[in-house]
């Protein structure tokens, strides 16, 4: 993956969109489950939301890890935190922010399968077409060949924060970096958002303990 990937800012209008979609498509074949089951961290919100459209109860978390840094693989996905509470059949709805190479969600749906629920399925707010899983309910593709970092709204600090720092190995002023990451992942920030997940200036921090000592 690249370093400073392409990146499109996803606003919490598009996840309430997405959500109202998903929450009809169910719906409307009838398939409300009596429990949902978050894919952490990343569709941790998108799960509470869809089960706020759809007034199911039982929300309960399960985590896959794969993707470390901002658009940095690690390896590949595994479980790291097992389904807790029982599912033994109940009609459940597993769901994530995003399939990409849908080993996260294929994994997590081999693991909550293996609980003895009535019926597993899967939503995900957007689909990258190459993903190998797909998911059987989902608001939007993204074309195979047209990937992007999507930067959702609950990940925002955490992937600015990150590709700050990336630029900031380059040149050490907020414009520049600014402008860097413009360029290079079509990310338009403010400028103050830039400002305050620089990366603490060791040189400004010296100035500042040094003026104290000049002060009066
Ligand atoms: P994957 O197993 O590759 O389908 O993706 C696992 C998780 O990584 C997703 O649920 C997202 O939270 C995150 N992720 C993967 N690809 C992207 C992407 N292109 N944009 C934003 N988040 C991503």
């Amino acid at each position: 993956m690249p370093e400073f990937p392409r990146c499109r800012l996803a606003s919490w209008e598009d996840a309430d969109r997405w959500s109202a979609r998903l929450a009809e498509r169910i719906r409307e074949v009838d398939r409300v489950p009596e429990v949902i089951v978050g894919l952490t961290r990343g569709g941790w919100v998108p799960a509470r939301l869809l089960a706020d459209h759809l007034g199911v109860k039982r929300l309960l978390p399960v985590t896959a890890q794969h993707w470390g840094l901002t658009a940095t693989r690690s390896g590949s996905a595994e479980i790291t935190e097992d389904l807790h509470g029982s599912i033994d059949g109940a009609t459940v709805l597993l769901v994530d922010d995003i399939t990409d190479t849908g080993e996260s969600l294929e994994l997590a749906t081999q693991h909550v399968a293996a609980r003895h629920p009535a019926r597993v399925e899967s939503a995900a707010f957007l689909h990258i077409g190459h993903s190998k899983f797909v998911p059987t309910y989902y608001a939007e593709e993204i074309p195979r060949g047209s990937w992007v970092w999507v930067i959702f709204p609950w990940n925002y600090w955490e992937d600015v924060r990150q590709l700050v720092a990336r630029a900031y190995e380059e040149t050490r002023d907020v414009d520049a970096v600014r402008q860097r990451l413009l360029e290079r992942c079509g990310l338009d920030l403010p400028r103050e958002h830039v400002a305050r997940t620089m990366p603490a200036p060791v040189a400004a921090l010296a100035s500042t303990a040094s003026a104290g000592r000049d002060g009066p």
